[in-house]
């Protein structure tokens, strides 16, 4: 597929079930293409719902032994991932961008820092503690265990094809779970290489599989599957709304990343350069396909036009290119219909009175190149403030005090991300604890790590990924209470 890669073996097309790697047949595959051109990188296998069955199966035989693994045997494996991963960031790097377009250098950035969860998690497997809790009666002692929730079952997205598999892998193996994964069509060739390096760690055979294919047939599996404790989603709201629906039947346990709708808002007191700097990095990274992407930017009146101008000049110089060029700051969008939303949304706007800075429209480069677009005299009757835009427009809607923002900013059935820029202190505590959001950038505009809980609230999602709260969620709390002591 012309990727000159220094471990070729990391570009694979077969699809790992229940330990076994399984070759793409004739007529029954799925291609992956470059997003830059459209050419044909590999094509993978289109796997249904039997081989998903095979698949959680031998998850979970392979799960009962792992549970009863030493939790510091489990963190090693963990560790022995994340150093595989740390150390062929480069290539994973290269197949990330090749799929998915995003600069090199941001690939890069989403493997190493995702590879933390890894690591984290694999440290806290040792940590996972029980209670004692003070008995009812003198002969009877209560005790709390925390067991893994069993077999889980991941779907993830095409924005983030390797940081999205991390955070979910990672606690349920250190919690003691399997894993069942689904990749994103676009994106599989990212899940399939991590999948390599797991068994090179010593990930048992089976206890992860991946299995591309198409997505609604293998999600009915995962929901309906008796031997399926969770699941753990990364997509957009109408999807995750669907799960929730199927999985009902078997009350399975759901963890739910869905879409978001994020204000950034701006303060007349905030330091206007850094405010600049993070729109810049909170709108435009991935090209703006980002589940916590600023979505609608607030600014006060006081530094509104100066807000936009900056803005604006810094978004008209971005490049775009090939994600293999060390030049460019931005890739292509995913996909036609990314473009078809943005313009769209573009459109709306302008008619109802916007005024276009910047962009506007796809860029000279064709296919999915879309222009960094800042617009200004957004109001909250525009789509852009409903929808979650997924590509490269900043909206600007100036306001006037921080009564006013707050509603506008929860005026949202999302609550995922929130940024806001201020200096004031007692104003950063109202407004920190007033944004219906589940997290918040205070004067910073990247949340994600491996240490803090990501999650939404509303119908941004259900549940948390990373941090302690990460790991809770792929655990069960037994109760025992031991009579006649
Ligand atoms: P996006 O718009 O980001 O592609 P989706 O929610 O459609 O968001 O996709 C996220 C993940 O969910 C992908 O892996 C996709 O294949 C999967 N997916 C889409 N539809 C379904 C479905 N009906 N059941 C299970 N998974 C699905």
């Amino acid at each position: 597929a012309g990727i000159d890669l220094r471990d070729p073996a990391l570009l694979t097309d077969h699809a790992l079930i229940a330990g076994e790697w399984i070759a793409p047949q004739a007529g029954r595959t799925i291609a992956v293409t470059n997003p830059f051109d459209g050419a044909l990188i590999a094509e993978v296998p289109d796997l249904g719902p039997d081989a998903a069955r095979r698949a959680i199966d031998a998850a979970a035989e392979a799960q009962k032994a792992w549970a009863r693994r030493p939790a510091r045997e489990r963190a090693r494996i963990l560790r022995a991932w994340h150093d595989l991963v740390i150390a062929n960031a480069d290539d994973l790097a290269l197949i990330l961008t090749t799929e998915q377009g995003k600069p090199l250098a941001e690939a890069k950035g989403e493997i190493v820092s995702n590879a933390g969860y890894l690591e984290w998690f694999g440290e806290e497997a040792k940590r996972i503690n029980g209670d004692i809790i003070p008995a009812a009666a003198p002969d009877q002692r209560i005790m709390v265990l925390k067991q893994p929730v069993g077999v889980c079952a991941a779907i993830t997205p095409w924005n983030f094809p390797n940081g999205m598999i991390t955070r979910k892998v990672g606690p349920a193996l250190a919690a003691g779970c399997a894993m069942v994964l689904k990749p994103a069509q676009q994106t599989p060739l990212s899940a399939l290489a991590l999948a390599v390096l797991a068994q090179r760690a010593g990930v048992p055979a089976a206890l992860f599989s991946v299995i591309t294919g198409e997505a609604e047939p293998l999600g009915l599996e995962f929901c309906h599957n008796p031997k399926v404790a969770k699941i753990s989603f990364t997509g957009s709201t109408r999807v995750g709304r669907w799960l929730l629906r199927e999985a009902s039947d078997s009350v399975k346990r759901l963890s739910l990343e869905l879409g978001g709708n994020a204000p950034f808002i701006v303060f007349d007191d905030a330091d206007l350069d850094a405010a600049v700097d993070g729109a810049m990095a909170s709108k435009f990274r991935n090209s703006g396909q980002t589940c916590v992407c600023a979505n609608r930017i607030y600014v006060q009146a006081g530094v509104a036009d100066e807000f936009a101008r900056r803005l604006a000049g810094r978004a008209a110089r971005l490049q775009l290119g090939r994600g293999t060029d060390p030049k460019t700051d931005q890739g292509p969008l995913i996909n036609e219909a990314a473009v078809k939303k943005v313009e769209d949304h573009i459109a709306d706007a302008l008619g109802k009175g916007a005024t276009l800075l910047t962009g506007g429209k796809r860029s000279d480069l064709g296919s999915t190149f879309f222009e960094p677009t800042v617009m200004t005299g957004v109001t909250q009757a525009m789509k852009v403030t409903k929808e979650e835009t997924f590509a490269p427009f900043a909206p600007i809607i100036a306001f006037r005090d921080e009564a006013e923002v707050i509603a506008m900013a929860n005026d949202s059935e999302f609550g995922l991300a929130a940024y806001f820029y201020a200096r004031d202190m007692a104003r950063i505590w109202r407004v920190a604890e007033a944004l219906e959001s589940g997290m918040v950038g205070v004067n910073a505009p990247s949340l994600a790590n491996d240490m803090a809980p990501f999650g939404g609230v509303k119908q941004s999602g259900l549940g948390r990924e990373g941090s302690k709260y990460g790991l809770e969620s792929y655990l069960e709390l037994k109760y025992v209470l031991l009579g006649g002591v």
